[in-house]
C-alpha cells in the first residue's frame, strides 16, 4: 500500500498536546491513506510503559454529505508487570481508531468506540492518547494462566514449586477465623 508520509506535518517541540493537528475540510481526495510513527513521550505516555514508538496507519475518508472519516490502526509496545507474579513482561498494544468529523454535529462525544468531532481542525494528539490508554490491558497478566506467587514465601510458581502446601492454613487466616466465629457467638 502507498502511504503518503508527509501528509501529515508533526510539529518539533515536545508538548504533547498538539502534534499533530488537521484540518478535515482541506482535503479533497476522497480517500487518503497516511502513517505516522511517535515516541511515546510525544503523547505524554512515557510513563504508562509504552517502550515502541507509536505507530498510526490511517485513512480520511470523505462522504459526499461533508463528513469526514478518520479510520485506521495505532500500534505500540508496552513492557508491564504483572499483577500476580509481578514480573515484568512485554505486550503489543493495538486498538483501532475512528473518529467522525459531523459539520452538523453539536459538541465532540464518544459512541460505540468512534469519536465524534464537530470542529474542522482536528487535533489528532488527544485521540491517539484517549485510543492507547483505552488499548491497554486493565489486568497485567504475563500469560492467561500465570501461577503467580506463593502467598507464603513468596516463590514465583510459574518457575518454581515450593513446600508451603496448600492444606497449610494462613496465620493470618486461622486469627481471623477465631475472630469471626468469636463474632457469632
Ligand atoms: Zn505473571
Ligand atoms: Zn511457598
Amino acid at each position: 500500500m502507498n502511504y503518503n508520509k508527509n501528509l501529515i506535518k508533526v510539529s518539533s517541540t515536545n508538548k504533547f498536546l498538539s502534534i499533530m493537528k488537521i484540518e478535515l475540510s482541506s482535503f479533497d481526495d476522497k480517500i487518503t491513506k497516511f502513517e505516522k510513527t511517535f515516541q511515546p513521550e510525544s503523547l505524554g505516555l512515557e510513563e504508562e510503559g509504552l517502550v515502541n514508538p507509536i505507530h498510526l496507519q490511517a485513512k480520511i475518508i470523505k462522504e459526499e454529505t461533508g463528513r469526514v472519516w478518520l479510520a485506521g490502526e495505532i500500534k505500540s509496545k508496552a513492557k508491564l508487570k504483572c499483577d500476580r507474579c509481578l514480573e515484568n513482561f512485554n505486550k503489543e498494544i493495538k486498538k483501532e481508531i475512528r473518529l467522525l468529523f459531523d459539520p452538523k454535529e453539536e459538541g465532540n462525544k464518544q459512541e460505540q468506540g468512534t469519536f465524534i468531532i464537530s470542529e474542522d481542525t482536528l487535533d489528532l494528539t488527544k485521540y491517539l492518547r484517549d485510543s492507547l490508554l483505552l488499548g491497554l490491558p486493565s489486568k497485567n497478566l504475563c500469560s492467561p494462566d500465570c501461577k503467580g506467587l506463593c502467598e507464603q514465601c513468596g516463590a514465583n510458581l510459574n518457575i518454581t514449586t515450593c513446600q508451603c502446601g496448600s492444606d497449610n492454613i494462613d496465620p493470618r487466616l486461622e486469627k481471623l477465623k477465631k475472630i469471626k466465629s468469636k463474632m457469632e457467638e
